[in-house]
């Protein structure tokens, strides 16, 4: 974890530096030799809340944040993909042995045994080979593996990995989509993210490293990390937006494109936003709907586009600049409301 703490205020360590470093010096060691475990359920939290917390120290997301608005950006695995990728994968370096190996023997009778018993008594075989045999059931690939074993005949590793890495993204997906629906802040961050690729906003921060703090302030704004909900958190406080009279709820895109009070900061840098975008797109965008605008926007405009290059540099611009406005209202208003309540304290404690 000494990379966080690289860098500066102006040119922090890259998120993709830090993920290398994080996924080729610690993942490694933090899952070593785990995938041969039954981990008891305790233990496996433990190294979850580890794998969530290094993924928000990465993209400056703070302790607090939703578990489920973490690792889909970074197209990271949960730690139990990641335990069943390591061990589909030796199961598969051990069938690739020739005929003669003893390991490759003991793997297949014990798999043939297994297939034998019904599903509940075959759960209870927690060796090495049992747990290969249940996670290759729980992602449907035994089937896969018996034709394999029975006809002798095994793809390459490479085929295998392929097929391996679409299944756990294809669990991964179902996940993250069951538990959107749980949690209703994640439903901007779901709208704005492609489950199993990285995201537009880290993608971009790989060729324009100045603008990393700037999509950081763009996650947090998607994953509902954003001064908005703070204040909203707080007890006696309306839902209301407090700086303008409109009486609408203080959302993400009231804040872009709807607050009359901030109108002076948006009406300049969205013209910037439709001057760099190309003829087809900025007329698109003047057509659309506040929120259809504030979901393209925040996705990064569906895929990177290398030629794109000014137009999401002036969209980090609008989306930081608007937020940075909103702040200053918010800190300046939760200022004159303690100095008032101090000063109303002091009148109480004077003339009593
Ligand atoms: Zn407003």
């Amino acid at each position: 974890m000494a990379c966080f703490s690289l860098g500066n205020r102006y040119s922090p360590v890259l998120h993709c530096v830090s993920i290398k470093v994080y996924e080729s010096m610690i993942l490694p060691k933090l899952t070593y030799g785990l995938e041969l475990i039954d981990l008891p359920k305790k233990s496996m939290y433990c190294l979850e809340a580890a794998h969530l917390s290094a993924a928000k120290q990465i993209q400056g997301l703070p302790p607090n944040a939703a578990n489920i608005a973490v690792l889909p950006t970074l197209q990271l695995w949960s730690i139990n993909s990641i335990l069943a990728f390591k061990r589909l994968t030796m199961l598969w370096h051990i069938l690739s042995l020739p005929m003669t190996s003893v390991y490759k023997v003991i793997v297949i009778t014990i798999f043939m045994w297994l297939e034998t018993l019904p599903r509940e008594k075959s759960n209870m075989y927690k060796g090495p080979v049992g747990l290969m045999f249940q996670t290759t059931v729980e992602f449907g690939l035994n089937h896969y593996v018996r034709v394999a074993m029975t006809s002798g005949i095994y793809s390459s590793m490479l085929i295998w990995k392929r097929r391996i890495k679409y299944v756990l993204w294809e669990r991964e997906k179902y996940l993250f989509s069951s538990q959107t629906i749980m949690y209703r802040h994640s439903q901007l961050y779901a709208d704005c993210i492609v489950v199993g690729q990285l995201w537009v906003w880290w993608r971009f921060c790989k060729f324009k490293p100045t603008y990393t703090r700037k999509c950081k302030v763009i996650l947090r704004i998607v994953s509902g990390n954003h001064v908005m909900r703070q204040r909203r958190c707080k007890p006696g406080t309306s839902a209301f937006c407090q700086d303008c009279c409109d009486m609408v709820d203080d959302s993400v895109q009231h804040m872009l494109f709807e607050c009359s009070g901030l109108s002076e900061c948006r009406q300049h840098a969205w013209q910037h936003v439709l001057n760099n975008s190309p003829q087809a797109l900025a007329k698109q965008l003047e057509c659309m709907s506040n929120i259809c605008k504030t979901h393209l926007i925040l996705c990064g405009y569906g895929s990177y586009v290398n030629e794109w290059c000014d137009l999401y540099i002036v969209t980090c611009n609008f989306v930081c600049d608007m937020y940075a406005l909103k702040l200053r209202k918010y800190n300046h208003m939760y200022e004159c409301v303690i100095t008032t309540f101090t000063y109303l304290y002091v009148c109480y404690i004077t003339y009593n």
